[in-house]
């Protein structure tokens, strides 16, 4: 069985490192020192010189050997980048076939920097199919809340299992960005689809020096790899904004994720076969209403000509998924709704979307348009609305949004039951600062929350209703509920419960005409619920330019079955679950040729 890392390829990294330390400080390298990369798979190459060099005197060498040789052709060297006394050399869409270490030194005729790749290559592929789940921003604390509302407990033991912990291997995946220890869900993505570590906000793409968010050095996407490799379908499904990081991962090659138009351009140029999700405000003519696009381009019109059925509803997709070659299905014009609202409370924007489609029923229908093509496919699906809820520390409709990744999952499981040859692994991105500490209890004595507050063998059990055959109980609002418990907000009101109307809006913006001179942002308490029984204001521990809670830096757990799985071991970096997924198709085992 292949490893991820040998122990004397890890020392030998560390030694050379250790050597060369100072001389690091001079070029950038891009790949970066230590990327893992798949053999063949196709990447931008790019040296930053601190400062201006002629192109006599800089020197770039690839296993010795000058770059244009081993590469197979010359850069674009500029002298002067972006009119600065900065040079840099640029060679896109390049190539390493052979497998092994990669050393790449660059001088600029005083200082050399070294970096070395490791380039694997794969066995032959096991899988014929990998369907990716992500829980956005879903922390162990959702999974097991969503477990107890969704499978009960009795004496301690849960009475069931959710279908994404019934699985034979587990993982912790490690988030951390090359600028940051706290991950955002855009290098993370990256991460799980191209096996590069990358800077918060980016995706696809190393974040070099320049202004422009589209010139950054591109690193091959698992969507461009199955289809270089085997010409593989590829599906993407979310139930947030089909541009918002995690889903536009499979796409997007750039510095910004809030780079909305241009990503949907990138699903075009890229074609998934299937894309199901929200945001159609980026897809719609600007002349339409809700329309977010500066123009009057009409996309999805676009994708029809390339043979796509479009659905915009539930029935629809429903309907079209059997005959369909291609599928885009956009639901809403922003982020969909999550199930708490969908199912029971109605609130949110359910009356002004009432037909959106259930997280379940669109893998279903992605599955149904995927498994026609003779080469197997890659799904990705992200559960995406756990993060946007529990950033507006609105911790409820966050596990209700646990649990439809978990129906989903039990959707993909089922499917591998008749196709034993697909590698389902589920995961999350990042975490948040949560965690469960007891129950808040109305029938404790006392005025203020905390006397409602029960810790250790005072907390007991929550009396959440039995769940529905979907695994949701009818109703959060209980007499003694979860004491689910966020570390890192803005100030806010707690009131200890659910929040029935509308999705949590914990903070208003307070800025001050100072503030706003100096376009900064200031937020408040929403102070809406002071009223409620107990309600206390928190003080927060953030900065006051933050609205909501933040992502955490722990690691994430991730689940796997098929082939392939067998490679989820103990702790691992979120970049080596795109080589476990490479090694399962065997993305590496043609280019050695
Ligand atoms: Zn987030």
């Amino acid at each position: 069985m292949p490893r991820l890392e040998s122990p004397v390829a890890r020392l030998a990294v560390f030694l050379l490192s250790a050597l060369f330390t100072p001389a690091a400080l001079a070029q950038t390298i891009y790949p970066i020192d230590r990327a893992e990369m798949l053999a063949g798979s196709r990447f931008d190459f790019k040296v930053e010189f601190p400062g201006r060099v002629t192109a006599g005197n800089a020197r770039v060498t690839v296993n010795g050997v000058p770059y244009e040789r081993a590469f197979g052709k010359a850069g674009l060297f500029l002298e002067r980048e972006e009119n600065k006394e900065q040079s840099a050399l640029i060679l896109r869409d390049v190539a390493v076939t052979r497998p092994g270490p990669v050393v790449v030194e660059a001088s600029d005729g005083v200082n050399t920097a070294r970096v070395t790749w490791d380039v694997y290559t794969t066995p032959a592929a096991r899988a014929k199919n990998v369907i990716l789940f992500i829980g956005d921003g879903m922390h162990v604390a959702h999974r097991d809340a969503a477990r107890f509302l969704s499978r009960g407990m009795k004496e301690g033991k849960y009475l069931g299992e959710l279908a994404m912990d019934d699985m034979p291997r587990m993982a912790l995946l490690s988030t951390s960005s090359t600028d940051s220890v706290v991950t955002d869900s855009a290098n993370s993505i990256s991460a799980y689809l191209t096996g590069h570590k990358t800077a918060v906000n980016a995706i696809g793409v190393y974040a070099d020096r320049t202004e422009n968010t589209l010139d950054d050095p591109k690193v091959e996407t698992l969507l461009e790899a199955v289809r270089r490799v085997r010409n593989m379908a590829v599906g993407v499904v979310t139930n947030t904004e089909i541009e918002d990081a995690t889903p536009a991962g499979m796409v997007a090659h750039t510095r910004s994720r809030r780079d909305y138009e241009p990503i949907v351009q990138m699903y075009f140029n890229a074609k998934p076969d299937v894309i199901l999700g929200g945001g159609s405000a980026w897809w719609i003519p600007k002349s339409q209403p809700g329309s977010k696009r500066t123009s009057n381009e009409d996309v999805i019109a676009r994708f029809q000509k390339e043979g796509y059925d479009f659905v915009s509803t539930d029935g629809e997709l429903k309907k079209t998924a059997p005959g369909a070659k291609r599928l885009l299905g956009l639901f809403h014009l922003g982020n969909m709704d999550g199930a708490l609202d969908r199912k029971f409370l109605h609130k949110g924007t359910v009356a002004q979307f009432p037909e959106q489609p259930d997280l379940p029923d669109m893998v279903r229908a992605a599955l149904t348009v995927l498994s026609k093509t003779p080469n197997g496919f890659v799904l990705e699906v992200e559960s995406g609305l756990i993060d946007k809820y529990q950033h507006k520390l609105d911790w409820e409709r966050a596990v209700y949004d646990t649990i439809v990744l978990d129906n989903a999952v039990a959707v993909a499981k089922e499917f591998a039951r008749t196709h034993p040859d697909t590698l389902i692994l589920v995961t999350s991105d990042h975490t948040h600062a949560v965690g469960i500490v007891g129950t808040f209890d109305d029938e404790k004595p006392g005025t203020e929350l905390r006397d409602k507050l029960g810790v250790y063998q005072e907390a007991g059990f929550p009396n959440y209703p039995a769940p529905n055959e979907e695994g949701y109980p009818a109703t959060v609002d209980v007499s003694r509920r979860f004491a689910f418990i966020t570390a890192a907000t803005p100030d806010y009101v707690e009131t200890g419960r659910p929040h029935l109307d509308d999705p949590f809006e914990p903070v208003v913006s307070c800025a001050t005409e100072e503030d706003k001179a100096k376009k900064q942002d200031r937020w408040c308490a929403n102070e809406q619920n002071k009223d409620a029984p107990g309600a206390v204001l928190r003080s927060g521990l953030l900065p006051r330019k933050f609205p909501q809670g933040v992502h955490s830096m722990e690691s994430v757990i991730v689940n796997g079955q098929g082939p392939g799985s067998e490679l989820l071991r103990g702790h691992m970096h979120n970049t080596s679950l795109f080589r476990v997924m490479a090694t399962a198709l065997g993305l590496g085992n043609v280019a050695t040729h």
